[in-house]
């Protein structure tokens, strides 16, 4: 078998493959978090589909969990031996964010519909198409008979819509990864696959809250307007965020660090009275150069100045953060094994990037460990009437196949 004979083989399945997507989604994975009773359900029917399609070597890791009914989230492995003895991974998860405001979908979220080239559904981007994509790309190979050119692992993990604790972490410190595995995270993606994401800049959730002091609006002399202090603090405060930590990327896009508040608490029903208590909140995402210490500490400066010259008090947290674990090389083996599969199955190269936003690709990195993110995707995670584009699907599916296969299989 050569390369475009198993494309076609991969091709041929394509119902096969959309429905067992589809049979997937019809699970409902939420974690306990979000009110769910998390993957059992959907653990189970992923390791008699793993059985049916022939795989022997699949090992479930389970992590206690006294919230959900079965007491335990289950993570899933594997594996398929291959000619080296480094593993490539291809990571993804079994649970999903809940369906949010029902109303605002044009059909049920968990009967998938098959509409338009598309199967749309609670879950069928995030992560849905890339765990079965793996799943089918990796049997295409068993299948003809091919030996991949290093060993192969599959994992769908529990818990990454909240913390990782019963999924990758779990997994991590099972020691199931190895130094020198090449992990792929499907957790990312452009529409047209053309994106390899290899670093992720830091997340930083500030919240600010001015306290001055009420008083009647025609005597503004007698109170401390909290919401004119926050606006001059937060001028003065954007001003120097952006004029210290001003490096540029060009991986990333935008390349410099962002600044960006972003919510803002309303202060009071009525206009004559002068606001005692002002609540807002940032978002910002810095380049992996910064610490966001030394962020918080910069603000904190500027808000004693303020405090000094004004009486209000300004109190700074953080509502959330997600410091970067630093890069993968875009000349990294994953990356080129990757982006070589890329242009095999679609005649255009995938360029490494850098992306505003954290993905679970940055455990790995942590280890130090090379990931990357990637993916073939619409972008429509978490949405009301989430869906994927079954080409995307299939793509994606081959590209697995491909990069597995390495180069134990000819061209032709
Ligand atoms: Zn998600």
């Amino acid at each position: 078998m050569n390369v475009q004979q198993m494309l076609q083989a991969i091709a041929d399945d394509e119902d096969k493959v959309v429905n067992a997507l589809c049979e997937m989604l019809k699970i409902k994975a939420v974690g306990p978090e979000n009110g769910g009773t998390g993957e059992g359900e959907r653990g189970d029917f992923l390791l008699s589909l793993a059985k049916q399609l022939g795989f022997d070597d699949v090992e479930l890791y389970e992590s206690e969990d006294p919230r959900v009914p079965s007491g335990r989230r289950p993570n899933i492995v594997i594996r398929v031996k291959g000619s080296a003895d480094t593993t490539i991974w291809v990571v993804t998860h079994m649970d999903i964010v809940p369906e949010g405001d029902l109303s605002a979908w044009n059909s049920p979220p968990y009967e998938p519909k098959v509409m338009d080239g598309r199967v749309y559904a609670r879950g069928a981007e995030d992560n849905g198409q890339d765990l079965i994509a793996s799943l089918y790309g990796l049997a295409a190979i068993v299948r003809a008979g091919v030996t991949p050119e290093c060993n192969i692992g599959l994992a769908f993990v529990s818990d990454e819509e909240y913390g990782n604790t019963h999924g990758i972490d779990f997994l991590l410190n099972k020691g199931i990864f190895k130094k020198d595995d090449l992990i792929v995270v499907p957790d990312h993606g452009y529409a047209d696959g053309s994106a390899i994401a290899v670093v992720e800049k830091s997340v930083a959730w500030i919240r600010v809250v001015v306290v001055g002091r009420q008083t009647h609006g025609s005597t503004p002399d007698n109170g401390i307007n909290a919401f004119e202090v926050s606006a001059r603090f937060l001028a003065d405060c954007m001003d120097q965020l952006r004029a210290k930590f001003s490096k540029s990327d060009e991986l990333f896009d935008p390349p410099q660090s962002t600044f960006v508040p972003s919510k803002c608490e309303a202060n009071g029903p009525n206009i004559n009275t002068v606001p005692g208590r002002q609540e807002f909140a940032c978002d910002f995402r810095v380049l992996p150069d910064y610490d966001v210490e030394d962020i918080m500490s910069l603000m904190k400066a500027v808000a004693g100045e303020h405090e000094k010259t004004t009486g209000a008090k300004i109190e700074l947290s953080f509502l959330d953060r997600s410091v970067s674990a630093g890069k993968t090389s875009p000349d990294a083996e994953v990356v080129k094994r990757l982006r070589r599969a890329i242009t095999a199955v679609g005649g255009f190269d995938a360029k490494p990037i850098g992306i505003g936003g954290a993905t679970c690709a940055n455990p790995f990195r942590r280890e130090g460990l090379d990931a990357v993110a990637w993916s073939t995707i619409p972008g429509t995670g978490h949405d009301a009437n989430e869906y994927v584009e079954i080409s995307g699907l299939m793509f994606d599916a081959k590209v697995y196949a491909v990069m597995f296969a390495g180069a134990n299989i000819g061209g032709g």
